[in-house]
C-alpha cells in the first residue's frame, strides 16, 4: 500500500483564494483592509525569511501588512509600548510578534499585552482558555492548519483515536483540544512517555511536533494510519549539497507503506500555517468591525 500524499501546499493555496475573497468582501463593506501588523525584533534568519513571507502573503490576499522591525537591544518597555499603540490603533486587526525574542525580552509578558481580540497567532492566554473551555477565540495557526487537513480527509473524526506527540503551548497541547473538540480519543505524549512506539501502534490519527528528523519509525504505525507531520528539521547537508534537506519527524518513505495518508515535508503542514494566520487575520477583522465572519 502507498499512502495518500496529504498536500498542504495546494490546500493551503486555495484556502489563499478563499482568505482573498474575504479580504475583498471586507473591504468593500468597511471601506478599509484588513491588517495585520508583525513585530520583528533582532535579526535572526529564519524570523527574517518567515517575516517577509507573512509579509508578501499578507499584501497577495489584498490585506494591508504593517511591518516593525525593531533593533536587538529594543527594551522591554519599548516593545510593549508598541504593542500598546498597535492595539489600540484601528487599522491593524491582528498583531504578531515574531518568536523567539531576544533573551533579555519576557515573551509571556508580551504575548500578554497583546489585545486578545488581535492575538491572531491565538498565544495569549485568554485564547488559550477560551480553546480549553470550548468558546470561540484565535486558535494558534499551526494546529488549527493540521485540524483542517484531517478534517478534510477524514470528515467526522468522532471515536477515532488520536495520538499527539508533543506537548508545546503553540503546536501539542491545543492540537489535542482541537481533536478533543472533534471527539477524537486523544492521547498527547512526549519526552517522558514510556513505550511510544506502542502508544502510536493504537493511532488512527498520528500528529507528530517534536522536532527530531525522522523520529517516528513504519513499525510504530497502525496499518491506514492518517500521519500529520508538523516536525521541520534541518538534516546536515550530503555530499555536493550545499545545506542539508528539509525532512519532517516521521520517517515519510518508510511511512508510506503503512499510513493511510501523510503530510510530506515540506508541503504539507508548513504552507497551512501562513494560509491560516490570514484566515485568523481576517476574521479578527469581521468580528472587530462587529460583522458576521462568513464561512
Ligand atoms: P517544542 O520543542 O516546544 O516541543 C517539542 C515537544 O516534543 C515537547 O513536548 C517534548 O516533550 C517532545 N519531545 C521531545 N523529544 C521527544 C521524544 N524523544 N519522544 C517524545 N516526545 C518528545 O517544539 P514545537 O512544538 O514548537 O515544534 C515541534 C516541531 O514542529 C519542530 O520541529 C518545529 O520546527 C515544528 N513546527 C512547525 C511549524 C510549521 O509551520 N510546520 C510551526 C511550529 C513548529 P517534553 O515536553 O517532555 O520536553
Amino acid at each position: 500500500m502507498t499512502a495518500e500524499r496529504i498536500d498542504g501546499k495546494a490546500f493551503a493555496a486555495r484556502l489563499r483564494e478563499r482568505v482573498g475573497e474575504m479580504a475583498g468582501q471586507f473591504e468593500q463593506w468597511s471601506g478599509r483592509k484588513a491588517g495585520l501588523a508583525v513585530v520583528l525584533v533582532g535579526e535572526d534568519p529564519a524570523s527574517q525569511v518567515y517575516v517577509r513571507s507573512k509579509h508578501k502573503a499578507t499584501v497577495a490576499a489584498g490585506m494591508e501588512s504593517f511591518e516593525h522591525r525593531l533593533p536587538a537591544d529594543t527594551s522591554e518597555e519599548d516593545l510593549l509600548a508598541l504593542v500598546d499603540q498597535l492595539n489600540r490603533d484601528e487599522a491593524v486587526d491582528g498583531i504578531l510578534v515574531q518568536l523567539p525574542l531576544p533573551d533579555h525580552l519576557d515573551e509571556q509578558a508580551v504575548i500578554a499585552a497583546i489585545s486578545p481580540n488581535k492575538d491572531v497567532d491565538g498565544f495569549h492566554v485568554t485564547n488559550a482558555g477560551r480553546l480549553a473551555v470550548g468558546q470561540s477565540g484565535f486558535v494558534p495557526c499551526t494546529p488549527l492548519g493540521c485540524m483542517m487537513l484531517l478534517a478534510d480527509r477524514l470528515g467526522d473524526l468522532s471515536g477515532l483515536e488520536a495520538v499527539v506527540i508533543g506537548r508545546s503551548n503553540i503546536v501539542g497541547k491545543p492540537m489535542a483540544q482541537l481533536l478533543l473538540d472533534a471527539n477524537a480519543t486523544v492521547t498527547i505524549a512526549h519526552s517522558r512517555t514510556k513505550d511510544l512506539p506502542a502508544v502510536v501502534k493504537r493511532a488512527d490519527i498520528v500528529v507528530a511536533a517534536v522536532g527530531r528528523a525522522k523520529m517516528v519509525k513504519a513499525e510504530w504505525l497502525k496499518d491506514g494510519a492518517t500521519v500529520i507531520d508538523v516536525g521541520i528539521n534541518r538534516l546536515p547537508p550530503a555530499d555536493g549539497e550545499e545545506k542539508g534537506r528539509l525532512v519532517g519527524d516521521v520517517d515519510y518513505a518508510g511511512a508510506e507503506g503503512v499510513a493511510g495518508a501523510i503530510t510530506p515535508v515540506p508541503g504539507g503542514v508548513g504552507p497551512m500555517t501562513i494560509a491560516v494566520l490570514l484566515r485568523n487575520t481576517l476574521v479578527a477583522a469581521y468580528r472587530n468591525a462587529g460583522l458576521d465572519v462568513p464561512d
